[in-house]
């Protein structure tokens, strides 16, 4: 039976990388060995870790500019902190877009001082803050480029000299954007490209090592660069999960190529949030995420039968975040239109029953 999986995270995955993950769990590369068995140290695995690394970074188009790409653990959570610990001498500034951001900001505080450049807290976070001043002596500009909660997504960057930074836990490798405007990027694997367990960090090697402060070793990103990702046991089998959905999303035409699918499958669900008219989008219109649209019924009366046509039809995962109530869709990379057709279809259908 095919279940629709709309979680928001930890989220789908292709269902050929599930079944590789499985194999290798049970015998890695015919060694007879689990992969989660092996030494990290062992070539096998070594070269598992280079893959990902190299994958993300030839995915991402920043091969050869002064890269690296390192698997950590800690989460996006954890980066909040770590982003702050190694850049932040003086200022940085922190575009509040929800509560992740709300999240960073209070992480980065415990560091030095942080501006708030703009808020969309006034209105829930239904929007982007647009046409904010930056500062140029700020250390750093921190962004969220995805609202995973709130359904709002950045579409066009700030200019400006500043160091870009952001938090791409939701929409890493969705959208081609150019990546090259950031100096470092983060994301917990288990929205876009992995199980929990493991975070993506892709920094700039020149902007570190700029600090005055000590930096434990756990958390200096020089120290996992010189490490290879692996200055203690990394989590062998996120990695390897990793490494499976970098690589079908190469196989699978790259980024360009997901992002025409995921434009198709967001337009989809808008299109019908838009014309139901027992639906309303949460996001502003033009701030809507293409990874997780969030929509209300207007009459709560309807709740009841809504979320039992969902559940016969196969539908998992679709409830709102508390802090937004109503409903939410993840339509993550490896989740296919068809999957999409059959939400629309029971809001199509809901809509022709009352
Ligand atoms: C899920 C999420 C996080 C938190 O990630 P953890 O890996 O659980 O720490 C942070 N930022 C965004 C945008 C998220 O979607």
């Amino acid at each position: 039976m095919k279940i629709h999986n709309f979680s928001a995270g930890p989220s789908i995955l292709p269902e050929e990388v599930i079944k590789k993950a499985s194999d290798a769990i049970l015998n890695i590369n015919n060694s007879g060995l689990s992969l989660i068995e092996i030494s990290h140290r062992s070539k096998d695995f070594v070269e598992i870790m280079d893959h990902a690394t190299s994958l993300a970074l030839e995915l991402l188009n920043l091969e050869n500019k002064g890269y690296k790409a390192l698997f950590l653990q800690g989460g996006a959570s954890l980066q909040f902190l770590m982003t702050a610990y190694n850049l932040l001498q003086n200022k940085a500034g922190y575009l509040n877009t929800g509560s992740w951001s709300t999240k960073a900001i209070k992480e980065a505080k415990l560091f030095g001082e942080v501006v708030e450049l703009a808020s969309s807290k006034d209105k829930n976070f239904n929007y982007i803050p647009k046409g904010f001043d930056i500062d140029q002596n700020l250390d750093y500009v921190h962004l969220t480029t995805n609202n995973t909660i709130f359904g709002t997504q950045i579409k066009a960057l700030p200019t400006t000299n500043v160091p870009l930074i952001a938090d791409m836990s939701s929409d890493i490798f969705s959208t081609n954007i150019d990546f090259s405007k950031f100096d470092l990027i983060y994301a917990g694997a288990q929205k876009n490209m992995g199980p929990a367990g493991t975070t993506l960090v892709v920094v700039k090697e020149d902007i570190l090592g700029k600090v005055d402060r000590q930096i434990p070793s756990m958390l200096d990103y020089r120290v996992h660069i010189d490490k290879d990702s692996m200055f203690n046991t990394p989590p062998v089998f996120a990695v390897y999960t990793s490494m499976l959905t970098l690589q079908w999303l190469k196989e699978n035409g790259g980024i360009s190529s997901i992002e025409e699918k995921n434009s198709k499958k967001s337009n989809l669900i808008y299109n019908e949030i838009d014309s139901n008219e027992l639906f309303e989008g949460f996001a502003s219109i033009e701030d809507r995420s293409c990874m997780n649209a969030t929509f209300n019924l207007k009459n709560n009366q309807h709740k009841e039968q809504f979320d039992k046509m969902c559940k016969n039809a196969n539908i998992s995962g679709v409830n709102g975040h508390r802090s937004v109530g109503g409903y939410r869709a993840s339509i993550y990379n490896a989740m296919d239109i068809s999957s999409v057709n059959v939400l629309v279809e029971v809001m199509k259908e809901l809509k022709n029953n009352v």
